[in-house]
């Protein structure tokens, strides 16, 4: 019988160990019957564009990039989508017909885990919360999705400004913090990464109500600040990143493997995982 040799697939970071992407894609290749191979690389900090050239003479197919290297990726790409082109920075490259493709999966990641959820996006008014580089790659496929309004507010508000001035759409507003109290909003995105060292942004408790849907783009063992936060104020739903982490994947791996995976298991599996670490 032939041997199928897998086709290669890398994740490039620094620091990188801790990266769950090649669980992820391993889980979606062996229940769409692919045959793969996807391994993570640590990057030294100058060496990203040498990193994918070897790994493209290797005969490499694609690659997921993190954390330091999205806006080296968008400057290295050959060809960008829309989304990757307006978020600044691209977490997926797909290496074909001698060219290099450059995506950005992370709004889209995002968009179908609220929908997911059974959360509507069409029409809502929408706060999110931060406006750093998880923002930026967020916001093209959420205005895709219609909302009424998105409101971004950051705790340095010249940051979401510029946000509005880049994206240039008048369902767009900046604003701070404070500026929230009184309005009224359907969803709360906390984009901050204030969840990582347990703070909360310093949002009003009164925009809380028990219509509201609040979601961390964070997300861990234990509930997030902002997620037990957003409950003890009697938040309608809470959800964490998790189902973003893997949605952003799984339309990587559509875009290589033209299979669109099943998320839920997978979602299920690491959050078992989670909970035993
Ligand atoms: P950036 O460093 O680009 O931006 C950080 C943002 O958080 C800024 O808006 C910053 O405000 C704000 N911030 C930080 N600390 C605080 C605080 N204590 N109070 C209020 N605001 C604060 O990070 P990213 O945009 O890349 O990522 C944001 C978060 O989203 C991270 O925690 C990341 O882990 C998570 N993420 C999750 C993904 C997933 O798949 N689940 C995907 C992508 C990101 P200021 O501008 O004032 O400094």
């Amino acid at each position: 019988m032939t041997k199928i040799t897998p086709d290669q697939y890398r994740v490039f970071g620094n620091p990188i160990e801790h990266s769950r992407s090649p669980d992820i894609h391993h889980i979606f290749a062996s229940k769409s019957q692919q045959i793969i191979n996807y391994q993570k690389q640590l990057v030294a900090i100058d060496g990203f564009s040498a990193a994918v050239t070897d790994f493209i003479h290797q005969g490499g197919k694609g690659a997921n990039v993190t954390v330091p290297f999205k806006e080296q990726a968008l400057a290295l790409a050959d060809e960008l989508t829309e989304r990757a082109s307006l978020a600044g920075a691209v977490n997926t490259l797909t290496f074909e017909e001698g060219k290099i493709f450059g995506d950005n999966t992370d709004g889209e990641g995002l968009v179908q885990d609220l929908l997911m959820h059974g959360v509507i996006l069409k029409q809502s008014k929408i706060l999110i919360l931060g406006a750093g580089g998880a923002v930026r790659g967020v916001l093209l496929p959420m205005l895709a999705q219609n909302p009424n309004v998105i409101t971004i507010a950051n705790r340095t508000v010249s940051k979401a400004k510029a946000l509005c001035r880049h994206f240039d759409d008048e369902r767009l507003s900046a604003c701070s913090f404070d500026e929230t109290i009184g309005q009224k909003f359907d969803l709360i995105i906390n984009a901050t990464s204030a969840s990582l060292s347990g703070d909360l942004p310093s949002i009003p408790a009164s925009i809380i109500t028990n219509e509201i849907i609040c979601y961390d783009m964070v997300y861990g063992k234990n509930e997030t600040a902002f997620i037990q936060w957003a409950k003890a104020q009697g938040a309608k739903q809470v959800i964490d990143g998790l189902g973003m982490l893997v949605g952003q994947a799984a339309v990587s791996f559509a875009i290589w493997r033209g299979i669109t995976p099943n998320v839920k298991p997978v979602i299920e599996k690491l959050r078992a995982t989670l909970n035993k670490t």
